[in-house]
């Protein structure tokens, strides 16, 4: 995906992880969608993302019923289509996910307030600083002869088959997490684990660091709790994936 973030001036606009675009195009809508906007919808949160200077807005709702001229997409959409906003956007969707989440200082429980310089919040109580956290997510593709794993995950769109995936824990390397990752889930182990690249994702604040691994050893064994289905698949015929502008599918498509 592009990474190059959006004007300073220019608007995002987000509701329930949507951004509001101008309608036939990906060009974020700006402030001349917000009189509209505002007679049906609270403002849960704005704010100028730093340093590039931009605006980022979160409305309450579902995002449906976009004011005339413009529609709700998904941030995929922008990154799929390889946008020059789609950077911007996921910053600017991340922030607001991680203020939503941080109003309040860990340490006092006293309100956040803006830091006066920095990116980060300040508690007016005690002065405690909080940075933007990410959290770092493995997903990889384990090949074995000319086949790759895809596993069907309980909790998500019960026919999606996509690549493992799960969350780098305290204390471990990205690539003991892909291995624990893989062996938990399909009891499959594996080697070569090599990185293959990472994207963001602000669902709510992911680094999704892609990797390829071979299959060394063991026959599919389900987790029960996390996959009702995994199987090698040849990627000349593949079932039904997460779709472009996700990490899985550049991952599955060999395109990272
Ligand atoms: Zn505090």
């Amino acid at each position: 995906m592009t990474v190059a973030m959006g004007a300073a001036g220019s608007h995002y606009i987000f509701c329930d992880g949507q951004l509001l675009v101008r309608a036939g195009g990906l060009e974020p809508a700006g402030e001349e969608a917000l009189p509209e906007l505002r007679k049906t919808r609270e403002i849960l949160d704005s704010f100028t993302v730093r340093p590039q200077g931009f605006l980022a807005t979160g409305v309450f709702g579902a995002a449906e019923d976009p004011p005339p001229g413009f529609a709700w997409v998904r941030v995929r959409v922008l990154i799929g289509a390889e946008s020059p906003w789609a950077g911007a956007a996921c910053r600017a969707l991340g922030m607001l996910n991680w203020r939503a989440t941080h109003r309040f200082c860990g340490v006092c429980g006293g309100p956040m307030e803006e830091h006066p310089v920095e990116m980060a919040g300040k508690c007016a109580a005690c002065g405690h600083v909080e940075y933007p956290a990410i959290s770092p997510a493995v997903i990889v593709r384990v090949e074995k002869e000319g086949k790759i794993l895809l596993g069907r995950h309980v909790q998500r769109i019960p026919d999606l088959y996509t690549c493992l995936a799960g969350y780098v824990e305290v204390g471990e390397s990205a690539e003991e997490c892909v291995r624990r990752e893989v062996r938990e889930e399909a009891g499959i182990e594996v080697s070569g684990v090599r990185y293959a690249g990472s994207q963001h994702w602000p669902y709510p604040n992911q680094l999704m660091l892609a990797f390829v691994a071979q299959w060394k050893s063991g026959d599919i064994r389900l987790q029960p709790e996390e996959l009702s289905d995994a199987q090698w698949f040849d990627p000349s015929d593949l079932p039904n994936i997460p779709p472009e502008g996700s990490v899985a599918y550049r991952l599955i498509h060999g395109l990272i």
